[in-house]
């Protein structure tokens, strides 16, 4: 065997997990295509992420967020509302008595996962995609590119929603279409944004104003997630930037009363066709699908990359148990657990983000009086409010040791 694990694809899951699993005490070689110095440009992917805190308890746990929490903005308020109609969900962390999340660059997490991963021994990086897979009952071997080949008793492909590695591994998907694309860009505003992030319902679908760590000379800036039909996005992505800045302000509330106050966007811009991606099973021999490789969902509530740090949280903790028991990390039975362990957690934030889609992308008349009946309802019931708050903050069902509290784990 060349190493203990191979990790197929080195980004933002895919460096965590190598990180939690040498530092389980594992031999990990983690296999990408792009270069290191590419991946932290700030013009990479231009997506910001909100980071629920059970993630941040995961990357504490690793050491990253030391290096990226002085980049994060904690979110203090979350203001939902349908179109610009009157009335919204107010959420406050106050009722909850920490932040729900914060709001980072994703080229900041790219760094601090870096840095962390340079800190830790047992890790092998190796420039090259991989473009083979073959199993047997011992090991899997990844086949790459450049005619070279890695052997390891388990593979774990975390090579985003459009995985290779997964197809070759002979797991079936299912792709829905939303038939809708996010247009995603950094704004500048004229005034403080408090920690609050907006998510506006329009009938193409959502916009969330996403409140980010201002910049060194006090700029205050928030990150655009802007969806639209997929045929319209491109003419608004291609608009010149006094047109692109009125869209957005019209979008975000007047410049001279709105809370956000007079709005410039800055930097590229940035549009991801948004498609829905679940894997029939998370599993296969000798294999394991960690990330989007493994559920690809609708960033209409920012859980993406979430749900990816729970698998990781999960598959390590087992990993490193049934190495230390001298037990085959690549068994069948380990991985088994793996999947019912993570199975529903995926499937019901897959099933909830579509659903929220569904409900409020639409024009159906009633259906805005229906949401914004139980908007009402929902603002009016502090269990109800509290229970969604901390589901979002991804703190419930059966959490794994990485994520429960300090002095539970
Ligand atoms: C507009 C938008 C906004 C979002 N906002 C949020 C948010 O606020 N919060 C949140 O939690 N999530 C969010 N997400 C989702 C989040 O970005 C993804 O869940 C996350 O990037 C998945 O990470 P990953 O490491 O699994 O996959 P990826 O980021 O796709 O990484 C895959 C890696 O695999 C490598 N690779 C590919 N093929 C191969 C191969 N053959 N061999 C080796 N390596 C390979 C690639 O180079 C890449 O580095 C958003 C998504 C979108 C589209």
């Amino acid at each position: 065997m060349d190493t203990e694990i191979i990790i197929a694809g080195g980004g933002l899951v895919g460096n965590a997990l190598a990180i939690a699993l040498a530092q389980g005490g594992l031999d990990v070689a983690v296999i990408d295509p792009l270069p290191r110095t590419q991946q932290l440009e700030a013009g990479f992917d231009g997506r910001t992420s909100a980071i629920s805190s059970g993630s941040v308890r995961i990357l504490s746990h690793i050491g990253a967020w030391q290096h990226i929490a002085p980049f994060a903005q904690p979110i203090h308020d979350i203001r939902v509302c349908d179109q610009d109609k009157p009335g919204y969900v107010h959420y406050s962390d106050k009722d909850v008595g920490e932040p729900f999340g914060y709001i980072i660059e994703n080229n900041r997490l790219r760094r601090g996962l870096y840095l962390a991963l340079e800190a830790t021994s047992g890790i092998r990086c190796v420039s090259g995609k991989v473009t083979g897979l073959l199993q047997d009952s011992h090991a899997a071997t990844a086949q790459l590119e450049d005619g070279s080949s890695l052997r390891a008793p388990l593979l774990i492909a975390a090579d985003g929603r459009f995985s290779k590695l997964r197809e070759q591994a002979g797991i079936p998907h299912r792709v829905i279409s939303y038939h809708q694309s996010a247009i995603v860009c950094v704004i500048e505003h004229a005034q403080p944004h408090e920690g609050l992030a907006l998510e506006k319902f329009y009938p193409v679908g959502p916009f969330a104003v996403l409140p980010l760590k201002p910049t060194e000379e006090g700029t205050n800036r928030s990150g655009i997630v802007w969806t639209e039909h997929e045929d319209d996005a491109a003419q608004y992505l291609d608009l010149p930037d006094t047109e692109f800045d009125a869209e957005l302000q019209r979008r975000i509330g007047d410049a001279a009363t709105g809370y956000w106050g007079e709005v410039h966007a800055v930097g590229k811009r940035f549009c991801y066709p948004l498609k829905l991606m679940h894997a029939e099973r998370f599993i296969a021999p000798r294999v394991a699908l960690v990330g989007d490789a493994a559920h690809g969902i609708h960033p209409i509530a920012g859980q993406g990359v979430n749900l990816g740090y729970r698998d990781v949280a999960v598959l390590a903790q087992l990993l490193v148990e049934q190495r230390r028991l001298g037990l085959d990390i690549g068994s069948e039975e380990v991985l088994a657990r793996y999947q019912r362990w993570r199975r529903f957690d995926s499937f019901s934030m897959t099933a909830s983000t579509d659903i929220l889609n569904r409900l409020f992308s639409n024009n159906i008349p009633g259906m805005s009086l229906i949401r914004r009946a139980g908007m009402v309802a929902v603002d009016n019931l502090p269990p109800v409010k509290k229970f969604f708050m901390r589901h979002a903050m991804g703190l419930v069902g059966d959490l794994p040791k990485m994520m429960q509290p300090p002095e539970a784990a």
